[in-house]
């Protein structure tokens, strides 16, 4: 596979079974142009070509499908249908929110933390997601996979042993074509200190119909595989992408979830117990972070405090198990990492003697007992 190779441009012999998701990208939203036929408001109209100038506008059939167009604050239509606050930009929001670039020492790959580098095998995505932190990389990097662009960062992570995880992400490495997949996963399990093979995508929720046999079958290998799922919203949860984790987990895969905390989408409360529980209950998939809104360009809009995120994190820490519970987690700018924002249950320390605030709100004293 010597050219940019996508999923969406994919010239090779279709295997069986790959004609739903083919149909589903044919017939969803490819181009700006395809946005004219649908009931799209007077200012998402005005708004959709500058928009898409900033970042571009894919949205596949089966996700385009669960919009309620009546609803004009309909939680999917918010995370895929250009709006004109985008084109407001803030002071003090960034091209690059959580420093990819600074710690990337060659190309398409980032080295922050020692055992674990993020590798960009595409800048493309299934589906284009409005708040995405990494919509400026897209933009301007923008390219698709090449055998060749990869080989820098293969060779960066042979020589440092303490690379134990690989994550794919991007765009989305589930974009790309098997074949492509199957390259890449050979390629990292040839590196005998790489424990772990992650991928971070958007697929399972946007074009579950992707999730086939042949695609799994790319993937597995030697490495331990995770996949990163990306579900803001219960209404994405459907038979469809039901199918898709359960060919996932059924694989042997370990899911989890990560979801971006998004005003007018998914920060009350319910919509965020509800997604937990659904992820967990119905798909078998782990809630593991729920992300502070980045500060990415033209996104104010969609970001709560982080006092409100905070509240909610909270509110989900007294209702949901354990298991249900996401990580309110913060990625700081500058590369500072994925830190937790709490609520905080500690609210005094004299030594070894604690006040802690339990679940029920009230603060206990806790004397911690040690040995010599
Ligand atoms: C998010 C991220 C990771 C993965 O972090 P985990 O906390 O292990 O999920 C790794 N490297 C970079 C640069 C990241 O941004
Ligand atoms: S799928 Fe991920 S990388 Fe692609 S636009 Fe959405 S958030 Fe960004």
């Amino acid at each position: 596979m010597t050219s940019d190779a996508n999923l969406h441009d994919a010239t090779e012999r279709t295997p069986a079974g790959d004609a739903a998701w083919q149909d589903d990208v044919r017939e969803g939203v490819r181009h700006v142009r395809d946005l004219e036929s649908l009931p799209l408001s007077p200012a998402e109209r005005a708004a959709v070509q500058q928009a898409a100038a900033n970042h571009k506008v894919r949205i596949p059939k089966a996700y385009l499908d669960l919009i309620d167009w009546n609803d004009p604050q309909d939680p999917i239509r918010a995370q895929v249908i250009p709006s004109l606050q985008e084109l407001a930009e803030q002071e003090g929001e960034l091209d690059d929110p959580i420093g990819d670039h600074d710690f990337s020492p060659v190309p398409r790959l980032t080295h922050r933390h020692a055992d674990r580098v993020l590798l960009f095998p595409t800048y493309q995505c299934a589906v284009y997601c409005r708040f995405c932190f990494r919509k400026e990389s897209l933009t301007s990097i923008g390219r698709g996979y090449t055998r060749e662009a990869l080989e820098p960062a293969f060779a960066y992570i042979a020589t440092h042993p303490e690379i134990r995880e690989v994550i794919l992400t991007g765009g989305d490495p589930l974009s790309l074509p098997d074949k492509a997949l199957a390259e890449i996963r050979a390629r990292i399990e040839a590196i005998p200190h790489v424990r772990l093979l992650r991928i971070h995508t958007r697929v399972p929720v946007a074009l579950p119909a992707r999730i086939t046999s042949g695609l799994v079958a790319a993937l597995q290998g030697r490495l331990m595989v995770t996949v990163v799922t990306h579900f803001n919203h219960a209404r994405e949860i459907t038979s469809r992408t039901e199918d898709a984790c359960r060919t996932l987990r059924q694989a042997g895969f370990v899911l989890l979830n990560q979801s971006v905390l998004l005003k007018g989408v998914n920060d009350t409360v319910e919509v965020l117990e509800e997604l937990c529980r659904e992820l967990m209950y119905r798909l078998g998939v782990k809630p593991y972070y729920l992300h502070h809104g980045d500060l990415a360009r033209g996104m104010a809009h969609r970001r709560t405090t982080i006092a409100e995120g905070q509240a909610l994190a909270g509110a989900l820490r007294r209702r949901l198990s354990g298991i249900c519970n996401p990580v309110y987690v913060l990625d700081l700018p500058d590369g500072g990492g994925k830190v937790p924002l709490g609520p905080c249950y500690v609210e005094a320390r004299d030594g070894e003697t604690w006040r802690i605030r339990g679940q029920d709100g009230e603060v206990r004293v806790y004397r911690a007992v040690v040995g010599e």
